[in-house]
């Protein structure tokens, strides 16, 4: 490599950040994954985290750069409706396809299925975020699929291992994408004043869709899961590419979103012209009915920002521990260590939190503390963790200094993913008050997370006074005002009862500062003892 240039040499510079197992290089993510009951399935993470941290990053690069391209029409008119990518996509999906990641839950139905998926996720979203969207909807559309028995081939070819883009009929398939249309222009969280209409046909359970869908990822998918008002109100369908004789169904697509981030996934609008689609569930339980997708794609949102701060980290470490200031390794400044611990801290109970959660929702067919748990679990983690994931790009960001704001470095593309998150799949609010409803209409839910707090009593007095304060608001309920200051407690809690209950290195730091007074900013940790324990946990 040239090192010189006529008039200097190119010194104090990190070497390119590396490629590296990112499963065997994160202990929070295997000490969880093992606590929530996934071990059996440990050498798919450890291959999955060797691909994500080498193949998967290099081809990320490539997927962000040359963004998908809608090919609306062909050279004389005709519509084609289909979305051009870079090669490098379609690798990303075919090899998180092929290992799992969409389907791994369903392929494997066994205890600890869904905590391994969970990390596979966790570890796909570092390598290449975009495409998690529709991995992620693969995957959560399966249990929704699996409500019409006259779907199973979808749901079947959904979880299955084969990853196919041919625009094609599914039948022509061994394995299918799934995307979702529920925002319409008039509303996204309000989804009941979804306009897109649905007419009955004569056949028992098909109807034809006429409307609009404002943001609708993911359009080369074979199938979506759309919402549209039929005669018994708002209901939940399946609108494949294809209509069941072989044509091509009148799905249009009007133009991509000139997305802030998340380049390598295509967001489209969409128009249905007396578009094919089939019932799910009942006329009218169309929320009810897409809502355990919904429950689903949620988790996987609290996973993504796990990830990507994990992410954000590892790029930050690298970048400290090569680059000098005032004569130090950056990574041996005091203050900066502050920082970088406090990252680490923040990091470590994000995926000890989400892959709670994931445990949860791998239990629950069995076990209704756990059900209820992941109910209530999965609406407080999304708004938490999802939220913290932009603060923690934004401060990893600074920490590579004039570097960090350049494209190559990588911290940009973080930055652009990271309040996405907490967007789709309901926003902050929507989430907070999702566990008012929770909390007010299913009782079960607030017991469930007052057991999983009190078992967690006893062991840390910033946690112990917390608690106190936390199950007293959790009794006395808010109104929707102030929704946020309960959920960002219960998050807190729900945190810091994960790690004490794990026996986690570093669960006594984290309570002494999220529980017992943290600055605003990242860096403020005020013991000597607990930055060099975070920072040991991240291997420096
Ligand atoms: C890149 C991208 C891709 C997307 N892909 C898809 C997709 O594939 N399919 C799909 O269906 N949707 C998709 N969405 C849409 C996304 O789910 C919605 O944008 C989101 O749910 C918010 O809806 P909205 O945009 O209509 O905002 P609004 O509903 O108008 O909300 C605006 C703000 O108001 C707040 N708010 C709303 N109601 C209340 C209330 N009662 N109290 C307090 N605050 C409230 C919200 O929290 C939010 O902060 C995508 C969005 C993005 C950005």
């Amino acid at each position: 490599m040239q090192e010189t240039f006529a008039t200097h040499r190119v010194d104090n510079q990190p070497p390119p950040f590396g490629a590296c197992n990112i499963w065997m290089d994160d202990a929070g993510l295997r000490e969880a994954v093992f606590r929530e009951g996934g071990e059996t399935f440990a050498p798919q993470l450890v291959e999955y985290g060797q691909v994500a941290g080498t193949r998967l990053l290099q081809l990320a690069d490539d997927a962000h750069r040359d963004r998908p391209r809608l090919i609306a029409y062909d050279a004389y008119g005709r519509r084609l409706d289909r979305v051009e990518f870079h090669p490098a996509y379609h690798e990303v999906m075919g090899t998180a396809i092929a290992h799992g990641v969409a389907g791994w839950s369903w392929a494997q139905p066994q205890p600890g299925a869904h905590v391994v998926r969970a990390a596979l996720s966790y570890l796909h979203y570092q390598g290449e975020p975009g495409s998690s969207c529709p991995l992620t909807m693969t995957h959560a559309g399966v249990p929704v699929l699996r409500q019409n028995p006259a779907l199973r081939e979808w749901a079947d070819k959904a979880a299955a291992p084969h990853y196919d883009p041919r625009f094609v009929p599914i039948h022509d398939k061994q394995g299918v994408t799934l995307g979702m249309g529920m925002t319409e222009k008039q509303g996204g969280s309000d989804v009941r004043s979804n306009s897109t209409r649905a007419t009955p046909l004569a056949a028992i359970g098909e109807y034809l869709l006429v409307g609009h869908k404002w943001f609708f990822s993911a359009p080369m998918s074979d199938g979506f899961l759309v919402l549209a008002q039929a005669p018994g109100g708002l209901s939940c369908f399946l609108l494949p590419r294809w209509r069941p004789d072989g044509t091509v169904n009148a799905l249009r697509l009007l133009r991509l979103k000139d997305k802030q981030g998340d380049w390598s996934n295509a967001s489209s609008e969409v128009e249905f012209e007396n578009a094919w689609a089939c019932l799910i569930g009942e006329e009218g339980r169309g929320v009810a009915t897409i809502l355990e997708m919904v429950m689903l794609t949620r988790l996987d949102c609290m996973l993504g920002s796990a990830g990507l701060m994990r992410m954000a980290l590892r790029r930050v470490l690298h970048h400290v521990s090569h680059r000098h200031a005032f004569g130090k390794r950056l990574l041996d400044q005091p203050l900066m260590r502050n920082v970088l611990a406090d990252l680490a801290l923040e990091s470590e109970a994000a995926t000890a939190l989400a892959l709670r959660v994931a445990g949860a929702v791998d239990r629950a067919p069995q076990d209704p503390h756990e059900a209820a748990l992941a109910r209530v679990a999965t609406a407080i983690g999304k708004f938490w963790i999802c939220k913290r994931a932009s603060m923690v790009a934004a401060e990893a960001q600074e920490c590579v200094g004039g570097l960090g704001y350049i494209e190559e470095s990588g911290m940009p593309r973080l930055f652009r993913q990271s309040p996405l998150n907490a967007i789709w799949e309901g926003c902050s609010n929507i989430q907070c008050l999702d566990v008012l409803r929770a909390l007010g209409r299913e009782p079960e839910t607030g017991e469930a997370l007052g057991a999983e707090l009190q078992a967690a009593a006893g062991h840390d007095p910033h946690f112990d006074t917390v608690l106190q304060a936390g199950l007293a608001q959790l009794a006395a309920g808010t109104d929707e005002a102030g929704a946020r200051a309960l959920v960002e407690r219960l998050a807190l809690l729900l945190q810091g009862a994960t790690l004490l209950r794990a026996g986690h290195p570093l669960a006594a730091h984290w309570c002494a500062s999220r529980l017992g007074g943290h600055t605003a900013c990242f860096g403020g940790l005020a013991s000597a003892e607990a930055i060099e324990a975070a920072l040991a946990r991240v291997g420096v």
